[in-house]
């Protein structure tokens, strides 16, 4: 069993950044991800509130640019997701896929997922006209009619974007307004040849055999039921904590995201959090560096006091 100062898990901005201060600081630095360094950001086309870059930054590029950096320093890099954690203070023990690591703190950055609707169907059509990526699957739907669920940051940015390529797109809200910023939604507004908001909405039925044929729609102010039909479902209705692996008696709040002080520290000794893993209110690339620097930060004096 190889043992480390820290483990850093999950490979996006904040998993990076913690691996960054704790190198930088000495620690002795083991980083699991289980696919490539970026997390979410590689399934995001532009970043365009990420500070530093005027113009916006492809999402793969910023990915890109933090796995450079990390080049100038020491780690072991484990290419596996870890299946479970066994806390033991000064000694956490650490179960990925082919082996298991010591560590003496572990920052948690695993992240979130994308949420489902829940509805029957969903599941099978996923790849055969449901997505939960528009940069990942958009182009499978030039000059066809797809729908979009949600009405945050997510489910207007991805809008904008398959509104390139798609020629129709009913952007499905189950509320009267939506709850993204409002430059995104000056910017849909300004496509209404292409999106056409239908509010008060929610998805009741997902129709298809080998590919998606429509959907149901029920106004929930009318109660009023209608088929539409679409080549694409695009669901972006929120994030779901991917913590499969977290261990018990670790505080978790009622969505199941990892409670931390203003130190990322949890309520177990030696066990940080950091990013969109975490129980907060705004889960961004910007937000998710800070938190990432702070956790690494707060581990590296956490391993001085535990050295002293
Ligand atoms: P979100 O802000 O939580 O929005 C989820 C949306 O889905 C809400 O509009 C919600 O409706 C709706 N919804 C939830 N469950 C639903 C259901 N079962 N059926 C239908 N609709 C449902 O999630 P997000 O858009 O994925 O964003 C997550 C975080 O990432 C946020 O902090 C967001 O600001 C951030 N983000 C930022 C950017 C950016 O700044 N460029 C881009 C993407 C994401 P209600 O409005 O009625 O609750």
């Amino acid at each position: 069993m190889k043992a480390y100062d820290a483990l850093v898990i999950g490979g996006g901005p904040a998993g990076a950044t913690a691996v960054l201060y704790l190198a930088r600081a000495g620690a002795s630095v083991a980083w699991a991800e289980r696919l490539s360094p970026g997390g979410q950001m590689l399934l995001t086309e532009a970043i365009d509130n990420y500070p530093g870059f005027p113009d916006g930054v492809k999402g793969w590029e910023l990915a890109d640019k933090m796995a450079a950096h990390l080049e100038h320093y020491a780690f072991v890099r484990y290419r596996q997701a870890v299946l479970s954690m066994e806390v033991d203070t000064g000694r956490h023990v650490v179960q990925l896929e082919n082996e298991q690591l010591i560590a003496k703190t572990v920052i948690i950055c695993s992240g979130a997922s994308h949420r489902r609707l829940g509805l029957p169907n969903e599941e099978k059509l996923i790849g055969r006209g449901v997505s939960y990526c528009a940069l990942c699957d958009g182009n499978f739907f030039k000059n066809q009619d797809v729908a979009v669920v949600g009405g945050g940051n997510s489910a207007l940015e991805e809008a904008l974007y398959l509104a390139r390529i798609v020629r129709k797109l009913y952007l499905i809200h189950r509320r009267d307004a939506f709850r993204a910023d409002k430059i995104y939604q000056d910017k849909v507004l300004a496509l209404s040849d292409t999106i056409e908001p239908v509010l008060n909405t929610v998805v009741t039925a997902v129709h298809g055999g080998d590919l998606l044929e429509s959907i149901n729609l029920r106004n929930v102010q009318t109660r009023e039921e209608r088929k539409l039909k679409v080549d694409g479902l695009f669901v972006f209705v929120g994030t779901v904590p991917q913590g499969q692996f977290l261990p018990a008696g670790l505080a978790r709040d009622a969505h199941g995201f990892i409670v931390t002080d203003a130190e990322m520290g949890t309520n177990l000794p030696g066990i940080y959090a950091a990013g969109d893993i975490r129980s907060k209110l705004c889960r961004q690339v910007a937000t998710a560096v800070g938190d990432g620097a702070t956790a690494g930060h707060a581990a590296s004096i956490y391993l001085e006091q535990s050295h002293a």
